[in-house]
């Protein structure tokens, strides 16, 4: 975020002589206190100040970047999730590229007749299938797909932070957001690296 020029003089002073009230650093500016409220409330808003009843502002004493880093740490799954594409295991392979083209995903969820997780299939997973001779509308596909228990899943309230580190360490392109029952995982969203990247748009956008 960039600082305007009264927001940096407030920052300076709250600096010198924190904890101070509202009313003494307008009369420092030689401001009232309602011109400083739309500033004090950005900087506290942006973390650069705290705010304490009757006792006044304090500096956190946090940088532009560790603040920035902050605010990527609160960004949740659930606020950036999609809507999964999910197909029965006994479809066939036929059907989960024709679905994938579709629904224009590149990650399709597999569940099986209690439509709870039991596999993903990647592009490559299809295209490794597609390879063979074999009859592709004959082979379902949860002859082909990666299977539970080795599906890295993930939550709506994780850090999405925490989903793209596995992203990376995994090499993969997606994960499921599940709901834990008793039975298995429900799926009830995706992340994908689209969904990471439109964040990290976001995060630049924000002010
Ligand atoms: P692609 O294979 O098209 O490059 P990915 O990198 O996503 O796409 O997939 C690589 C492999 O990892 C595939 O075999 C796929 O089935 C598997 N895979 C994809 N997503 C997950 C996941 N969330 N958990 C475990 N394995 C996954």
């Amino acid at each position: 975020m960039e600082l305007n020029k009264r927001q940096e003089q407030i920052l300076q002073i709250v600096k010198d002589y924190g904890p101070i009230t509202g009313e003494s650093i307008a009369e420092k500016l030689n401001l009232t206190r309602a011109t400083l409220r739309p500033d004090l409330a950005i900087l506290t808003m942006a973390g650069y100040l705290e705010a304490r009843p009757r006792v006044g502002y304090f500096y956190t004493g946090k940088t532009g970047k560790q603040l920035f880093a902050d605010k990527m740490k609160k960004m949740k799954v659930e606020d950036y999730q999609s809507i999964p594409v999910v197909i029965n295991e006994n479809v066939s392979v036929y059907d989960a590229i024709v679905t994938m083209f579709l629904e224009d995903v590149g990650t399709l969820f597999v569940v099986d007749d209690e439509s709870l997780l039991a596999g993903v299939l990647s592009r490559k997973d299809l295209l490794r299938a597609s390879l063979g001779k074999q009859e592709l509308t004959a082979i379902p596909v949860n002859i082909i797909m990666t299977r539970m228990p080795n599906i890295a899943v993930c939550y709506k309230d994780d850090p999405l932070i925490d989903v793209a580190e596995q992203l990376i360490e995994k090499q993969i392109d997606a994960m499921p957001v599940v709901r834990k029952t008793e039975k298995g995982y429900e799926v009830i969203g995706r992340i994908t690296k689209t969904n990471i990247t439109k964040a990290f748009v976001s995060l630049a956008k924000e002010d």
